[in-house]
């Protein structure tokens, strides 16, 4: 692209985010073009072959929480390459004790389960009669949990999801920016268990089929499919190896300047999709510092991710379930482990294991940036433990993520708000990215539907 011909639309990013927002302004004929500082796109979705084994680097699988995935997939045509975990996905465990329980998945199998005490099962009775709290208060997840459910269920159940999906603690976590749905569910019902009982009869109600618990998929060629079909649906908009360096205004819009690119890249409109923390590099040739320094007070915490192969599964048993979870108070060195065979087909050679062990997260930074044989160390000797895995994996892989996940704490609703008036006070430049709006891959998609609608309503005007 030359300075004669700018694009109105410029994304800075080659994540989920960037991607999707760049196809759908595509689709709507608006020019676009997408810069990436990687020699590849798809940001933290990465998925490779060695072995037999089909591995994920970052995201292991997403969940089906909107149709705008459906539409996506459809227009990509890669919907028949879909595949959802199979039905023993539904069996989760959480380390107690040194042992695996199964997750209750409803009250019989949880008056009967031994992962939570008597004491902590009457207490949960308790739960409609707490008062909501304050509209205006930013709670953290863990004395929100505390509060209405009990210690022992935020120990037990709380802790550990947490750190299955931010790799965080939910002493840290703000239950209003992190779990809007559980502080809605709260404000709008007083009650998280009356809420889930009156929100599926108002579902039903409303014949609405969306079910409360979405399913989890993958593609049977794992989730760069989905990242590799935006790429190819954008064709030659695409970018790559071009770190943008410097960003200023221009009286038609911005001029950016992109390592490894000779021209000086004019837009209407720039879309940043990266890290929070890579707006420590950015050379901003306008006042943004109250967003800048919002931004920087983003953690993100180190994860390292252990793929574990074996070509004949060295269990005597199926290991059949989404996988386990150690609570904090388990003292243990990793933060569970997914259980990629039993998820999805192809994961392993036929009649072999493949599984997937995390460690660190804001619990443990420093276990993720142990050195490799320590890490791996630890990987066997926890899996010898809890799953009675001895043998050593045929095949293993390590991937490290310095900064793994944004943490939504405590405060960061007004951190988001400083990033809001920096869009304000310059129009065209929009901020967005998954430290905005949701973190998981669903919520990626969604957000980048969000900033989709504002950018072409903002060019087209
Ligand atoms: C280890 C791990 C496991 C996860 N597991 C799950 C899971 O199981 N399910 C789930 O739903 N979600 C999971 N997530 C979260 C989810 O994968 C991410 O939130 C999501 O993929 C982020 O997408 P994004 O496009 O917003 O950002 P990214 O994927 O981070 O993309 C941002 C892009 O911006 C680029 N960039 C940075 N600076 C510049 C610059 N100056 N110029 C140009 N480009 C730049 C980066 O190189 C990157 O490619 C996981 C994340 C990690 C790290």
């Amino acid at each position: 692209m030359s300075d004669q011909h700018p694009a109105p639309v410029a994304v800075i990013g080659a994540g989920i985010t960037g991607l999707t927002l760049a196809h759908l302004l595509d689709r709507q004929g608006i020019p676009v073009r997408v810069y990436e500082a990687q020699s590849r796109p798809g940001g933290a979705i990465r998925t490779s072959r060695e072995g037999g084994f089909l591995i994920e680097h970052g995201p292991n699988s997403a969940q089906d929480t909107t149709p705008l995935l459906h539409q996506l997939f459809a227009g990509l045509g890669i919907a028949d390459q879909l595949e959802y975990a199979s039905p023993a996905a539904k069996n989760r465990y959480v380390v107690r004790d040194g042992k695996l329980h199964a997750v209750p998945l409803g009250p019989p199998a949880l008056l009967g389960t031994r992962l939570f005490s008597g004491a902590a099962k009457l207490r949960l009775l308790a739960e409609p009669f707490v008062r909501r709290s304050d509209p205006d208060q930013d709670e953290d997840l863990a004395h929100f949990v505390e509060r209405r459910l009990g210690r022992e269920f935020l120990d037990y159940a709380i802790d550990p999801f947490v750190s299955g999906v931010f790799a965080g603690l939910p002493e840290k976590l703000s239950v209003k920016s992190a779990f809007p749905r559980l502080w809605e569910l709260e404000q709008r019902y007083g009650s998280l268990i009356k809420g889930a009982i009156l929100g599926a009869r108002e579902r039903r109600k409303r014949q609405d089929q969306s079910k409360q618990s979405a399913q989890s998929f993958s593609f049977r060629e794992g989730l760069q499919t989905l990242t590799d079909a935006l790429v190819r649906a954008l064709g030659d908009k695409v970018h790559t190896g071009v770190p943008l360096q410097v960003l200023r205004k221009t009286p038609e819009g911005f001029a950016l300047e992109l390592a490894n690119h000779p021209e000086v890249v004019r837009a209407r409109a720039v879309v940043l999709t990266i890290p929070a923390h890579g707006y420590e590099g950015l050379e901003l040739g306008f006042d943004c510092t109250a967003a800048r320094q919002a931004l920087a007070q983003i953690y993100y915490p180190p994860v390292a991710v252990v793929f574990c192969g074996y070509r004949r599964s060295p269990l005597d048993h199926p290991l059949e379930g989404f996988g386990f979870l150690v609570p904090c108070r388990e003292n243990r060195q990793i933060l569970g482990s997914l259980w990629n065979s039993s998820l999805f087909g192809g994961r392993a050679p036929e009649g072999g294991l493949a599984l997937t062990v995390f460690v660190g997260g804001s619990r443990q930074p420093e276990h993720a940036l142990w050195p490799e044989d320590k890490l791996l160390g630890v990987v066997a000797d926890e899996l010898r433990e809890l799953l009675g895995l001895r043998e050593r994996p045929d095949y293993q892989a390590l991937f490290r993520w310095p900064r793994a996940i944004p943490q939504y704490q405590v405060g960061h609703q007004r951190l988001m708000e400083a990033v809001e008036a920096c869009e304000v006070q310059h129009p065209g430049l929009y901020l967005g990215g998954n430290f905005r709006g949701g973190i998981s891959v669903a919520d990626c998609v969604k957000s980048a539907h969000v900033l989709a609608n504002r950018v072409a309503g903002a060019v087209a005007g």
